[in-house]
């Protein structure tokens, strides 16, 4: 099986150059970290990921999860990974030292996220909800179960989950029926979830459960749901692990990927000896959930972009060693040399994509995950709220394109491989096979359009829409007469000026009471939102990157063209630089005109997706 192959350089380019997060050791909160300890925990975290979670990314797939006489177990390989997982403390990275973590800034903790996810996304996800699960205790569970439950959570001696979906409640969570009744200090838990990732295994020995369920005397919908904390086992009041809590696995899934990861049926209260622990105030639950839920939005985004990556540096380093036919040029002669694949201008074109769309993805995640870290430390109001404004804006946009284009990135990669990329020796099928459910889970990308469109363009009278389109207004001013850069900066203003013309037609159509068009273009507006995004993202990483090639072609003399080509051929420094301006360049003259195409079908005015009698 291939080697795991990650892009550190471009990692530590957006962590330092482009977002200078060491800049957030100057406040409190970090004063005890450097870009010297955020490099030795990435050191560390790529060692982990490269020799202890990627060796078993391929029996995560073969063996996958089992479920035999009522029990789920992990591959055997799974625990001693997830033993070193733990000791070195990677659960907790961002958690505060309070509970036991190591207080690291998110955007850090974001970048090992992908060297771990990469690696084996399955074997991720229980110390991932785990996180989640704890978070959401330590911010809204009273002190006493504060006290039981989140440092063990936090350190992975018990695992969490996420308990939302039942068979007639999956993207209308209002919908749950999960019923808890009151009885003294706790609630009776009677229901039925579905597809509960880490639902049960055999990886700790505790699983505790966030679970959305309603009293009886709840009010309809959304607003008559309260979460529970519902552990697997009961826990004594010395912390031991007491009676068994009647939460009971009926079954895992078959599924197209993530074979590693167990989605349960669970069963709370078939015995009716389930009980729960009613977290913050009846009635709340959702706004609570909504924590978990937007923190596993950006996780969730982090996973496409972490299999797209990982596939286009399988599909790079095999299209160098690859040879096949000659160069397009000399192909009537039959003794021409044979050339490696990356040489053909189509292969070419398949693995610019791969490496443009990678870089937006990731420089989009990072910088909106950075803003989240900013919003915490800042001592400046203003600066809290437009911060915490771009978070609610772009957490849909974070979570639908990013799963999207890791499925894209790692399809397009099996091209790249050919009939090799079909075959199970190389690893892209599985990346592609995996990477899907996340398009699906935690929000539909359809429900994320929907949020983007429906609740986030309007949030707060326009304003989080209306900040980021005055950033992107100062970088188009600040750079559109950039010799070197203007041009592509130009194409960038114009798809910026489209999305607000579509976004000015929904507004308009919104305030005439014709909700159903908008809402009928949500998700090509959501990808014309993503790729003006990206495309600012790229250039932004394309200005810095300008400024250090030309600082490195004026220190080797390079002068002319030939002389520069020859410098950035044989130095690394030089070729990432130059490598961060084609990807800009490729992705806004190649990628980016799309949204004219899907400004155009907006402007249409055509109803068919509305209209009766045109599904048959
Ligand atoms: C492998 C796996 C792991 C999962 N892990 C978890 C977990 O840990 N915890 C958990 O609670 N759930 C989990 N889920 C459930 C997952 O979140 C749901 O599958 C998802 O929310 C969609 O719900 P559904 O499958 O019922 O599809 P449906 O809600 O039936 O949706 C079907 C289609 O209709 C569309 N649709 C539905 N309603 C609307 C609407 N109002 N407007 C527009 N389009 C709409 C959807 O976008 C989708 O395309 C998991 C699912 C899988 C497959």
């Amino acid at each position: 099986m291939a080697d795991y192959l990650v892009d550190l350089r471009d990692v530590r380019f957006l962590l330092y150059e482009y977002l200078g997060v060491e800049r957030l050791c100057g406040y409190e909160k970090y004063r005890e970290f450097s870009k010297e300890v955020f490099d030795m925990v990435l050191d560390q975290a790529l060692k982990l990921a490269k020799e202890v979670i990627a060796p078993i990314n391929d029996v995560s797939d073969r063996v996958g999860a089992r479920f035999e006489k009522g029990k789920v177990s992990f591959p055997k390989e799974f625990h001693a990974a997830y033993q070193k997982y733990c000791e070195g403390g990677w659960l907790g990275v961002s958690v505060d030292p309070e509970w036991g973590g190591q207080g690291l800034p998110k955007t850090v903790s974001l970048a090992t996220s992908e060297f771990f996810s990469g690696a084996c996304c399955a074997f991720v996800m229980t110390p991932g909800l785990t996180h989640g699960a704890g978070h959401l205790f330590e911010t809204f569970a009273s002190e006493e179960l504060k006290a039981i439950y989140v440092e063990k959570m936090y350190s992975g001696q018990w695992a969490g989950t996420m308990c939302l979906t039942e068979p007639q409640a999956g993207s209308a969570v209002g919908d749950v029926k999960t019923v808890a009744v009151r009885e003294g200090d706790h609630y009776k838990i009677t229901g039925t979830k579905i597809f509960i990732s880490s639902g049960d295994h055999d990886l700790t020995e505790n699983i505790i459960h966030p679970v959305l369920a309603r009293t009886p005397d709840a009010p309809p919908g959304i607003k008559g749901i309260s979460l529970f904390l519902v552990p697997k086992f009961r826990v004594n009041p010395d912390g031991s692990l007491g009676e068994f809590n009647d939460v009971h696995c009926g079954n895992i899934e078959e599924k197209m990927g993530i074979h590693g990861s167990s989605t349960c049926t669970l069963n709370f209260g078939d015995e009716g000896n389930c009980i729960g622990y009613l977290v913050g105030e009846e009635n709340k639950g959702i706004v609570y959930m909504f924590q978990m839920m937007n923190e596993a939005r950006i996780g969730v985004g982090l996973q496409g972009l972490a299999l797209g990556a990982a596939a286009h540096q399988q599909a790079l380093a095999y299209a160098r060693e690859r040879i096949q036919g000659v160069d397009i040029r000399v192909m009537k002669d039959p003794n021409a040399p044979r050339v490696p694949i990356i040489e053909h201008p189509d292969v070419r074109r398949m693995l610019l994509f791969g490496k443009a769309v990678t870089e937006a993805v990731r420089g989009l995640l990072m910088k909106t995950v950075f803003k989240a870290d900013l919003a915490e430390v800042t001592t400046d109001d203003a600066e809290r709220e437009k911060c915490n404004g771009y978070l609610e804006l772009l957490t849909p946009v974070c979570k639908a394109y990013a799963s999207d284009m890791g499925f894209e990135v790692s399809i397009n990669s099996i091209q790249v491989l050919g009939g090799y990329g079909y075959c199970r020796e190389y690893p892209v099928e599985q990346y592609a096979r995996d990477a899907k459910i996340m398009s699906i889970y935690e929000g539909t990308n359809g429900i994320q359009a929907l949020d983007l469109v429906g609740r986030k363009l309007a949030m707060k009278g326009g304003t989080l829409y209306m900040n980021f389109l005055g950033d992107l207004n100062k970088f188009i001013e600040s750079h559109k007469s950039d010799p070197k850069l203007g041009k592509y900066v130009s194409a960038f203003a114009e798809g910026k000026t489209l999305l607000e013309e579509a976004s000015n037609i929904f507004m308009t159509k919104s305030l005439t009471g014709d909700m159903l068009y908008p809402v009928s273009h949500a998700t090509p507006y959501l990808r014309m939102f993503a790729e003006v995004v990206c495309s600012w993202v790229l250039l932004e990483q394309a200005v810095i990157a300008q400024k250090r090639l030309d600082q490195i072609l004026q220190e080797k003399g390079a002068g002319d063209e030939a002389q520069q080509k020859k410098v950035i051929a044989e130095n690394d420094e030089a070729r990432f630089y130059a490598g961060k301006i084609s990807s800009m360049r490729f992705y806004v003259t190649q990628i980016l005109p799309d949204v004219k195409a899907k400004l155009d079908s907006i402007k249409s005015e055509d109803r068919t997706v509305l209209e009766e009698g045109t599904l048959f």
